[in-house]
């Protein structure tokens, strides 16, 4: 099997070929492992192979032999990554942090338990920013991944190891989480596509949660098609998540696709956008407009609040979530001479970005400044969602950069924190409102780099999104 016949395989493809018997999947499985291993020493996206997924291969073989065609799930045999903030049962799941490692999970996340249901086999998991705060990977506590298109530059983050691994060939699919951009801007920086699904369709049980009413998990694909397929088969109701609900119930209904009403927003482009990301975003609405949909300028003024509030509840609800790891109800490497002792020296294991937050967060909600900064970080929370609301009355999905830059250079902006949130402008707005937004690569690279576009919907709008996203793939890039 040649490499460029491992790097094009979509879900798609690898199903019917396997079906059809062109490989068996321990020989497919295995190529992939060396193939990705191989790769993995310039960009780095994993943080450890699972020598096990051949073995598992060879049991997927075992079943086919006996299996009838029709009954054989989507994924059976595909080669997919999980981000490390994901459990997996019996392995290890750090979240990129030094105070998780050693920690093995003792029970699979819903959306893992779903991936396994239908024979996914799973390689290995993936480099992130620690707790998945950040947006180029560089806060990893164990690696710095590459962008598989230039070497010296970000893949992203937080879900920059999933992204670089999709974006390298190194897995057919992968899992991320979004809480403020972290599955949209890796894919946008790697050029692949990335779903961040409503707010409630996809079960959170078993992600180690960072701030919980914006977090969600979603696919990380090379095709559209293929993010159907993952979110069609991870979403839904499970009763170990409070937030997640019955899609089928809330689900908008689809429409003819030349009929989908785009909006395209004002504000977006007051400042900072950089010039080749904009010029890559009129190219896309350019192709809309010569295909004859109706496009309309939209205005949603509150989106001026959108990253401070972002930075407060985000905070808040971290600081909070992360002070269970206190070396006593999960395992420290490190034991004081008293539980105090215990308690700060596992603590310090946490990486500067992180205590940022907590302090942060603490500070939002403390009393006497809860009112002035919490509370009203969640009002302004009320006002993008109803801003929302008006828009979807007007149209049924927003187009939008992804990300203001292209891939920035490993270093540029580690040492200011206030430039590396600028990064996550586009895709905040998206989980305070908790809707849903699909990101595209653009028509063409720009200085050798990927550009990606996003398609916000409204809640529980995902087909609409596919549907869009599949026609402009088909006409731009023939998939
Ligand atoms: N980059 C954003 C942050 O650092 C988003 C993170 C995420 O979505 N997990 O908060």
């Amino acid at each position: 099997m040649s490499e460029k016949f491992l790097k094009n395989l979509t879900i798609k493809k690898f199903y019917q070929s396997l079906l059809k018997r062109e490989f068996s999947c321990y020989e497919v499985i295995s190529e992939f492992l060396s193939f990705a291993k191989k790769e993995d020493k310039k960009i780095d996206a994993f943080l450890e192979f699972f020598e096990d997924a051949k073995n598992k291969a060879h049991q997927i073989d075992l079943y086919l032999e006996k299996e009838v065609p029709k009954k054989v799930p989507l994924l059976c045999g595909i080669p997919c990554a999980i981000k490390d903030n994901i459990l997996i049962e019996g392995k290890e799941a750090t979240a990129a942090s030094k105070i998780l490692k050693n920690y093995f999970a003792p029970y699979d996340a819903f959306v893992v338990k779903k991936l396994k249901e239908n024979k996914a086999i799973f390689l290995g998991r993936t480099n992130m920013d620690e707790f998945a705060m950040g947006s180029s990977c560089e806060y990893s506590a164990y690696k710095v991944t590459k962008n598989p298109f230039d070497l010296e530059r970000v893949p992203g983050g937080s879900s920059g190891g999933s992204a670089a691994a999709v974006a390298s060939g190194e897995v057919v699919f992968a899992l991320g989480s979004d809480t403020g951009g972290s599955i949209r801007q890796p894919a946008s920086f790697c050029g692949v596509v990335g779903l961040k699904p409503t707010y409630g369709s996809v079960s959170r049980f078993g992600l180690i949660a960072m701030a919980s009413s914006l977090d969600q998990i979603g696919p990380i694909t090379k095709t559209v098609s293929d993010a159907e397929i993952v979110f069609n088969l991870i979403k839904g109701k499970d009763l170990n998540d409070a937030t997640s609900v019955n899609y089928e119930k809330f689900k908008k209904r689809k429409k003819e696709v030349k009929k989908i009403k785009i909006g395209i927003l004002k504000e977006m482009f007051l400042k900072g956008v950089q010039k080749e990301v904009l010029e890559a975003f009129s190219e896309v609405v350019d192709f809309f407009k010569k295909e004859k949909f109706e496009i309309k300028e939209i205005s949603l003024d509150s989106l001026k609040y959108a990253l401070p509030s972002y930075y407060i509840i985000m905070s808040a609800e971290a600081s909070s979530n992360l002070a269970r790891y206190d070396g006593i109800k999960y395992p420290s490497s490190l034991e004081g001479e008293t539980w105090k002792d215990t308690y700060k020296q596992t603590r310090g294991l946490f990486g500067e970005e992180v205590v940022r937050r907590i302090i942060l967060g603490t500070f939002v909600l403390s009393s006497g400044y809860i009112e002035a900064f919490y509370k009203k970080a969640q009002k302004a929370r009320e006002l993008i969602k109803l801003d929302f609301k008006k828009a979807f009355k007007e149209v049924d999905v927003i187009l939008v950069p992804t990300s203001p830059t292209l891939p920035f250079k490993i270093g540029e902006k580690i040492e200011d924190p206030l430039k590396m949130y600028l990064a996550d402008t586009f895709t905040i707005p998206v989980n305070l409102a908790g809707i849903c937004a699909l990101n595209l690569s653009t028509l063409k690279f720009k200085n050798n780099l990927p550009v990606g576009f996003q398609i916000i919907g409204d809640y529980f709008s995902e087909d609409i999104l596919f549907d869009l996203g599949k026609y402009y793939e088909r006409l731009a890039f023939n998939i």
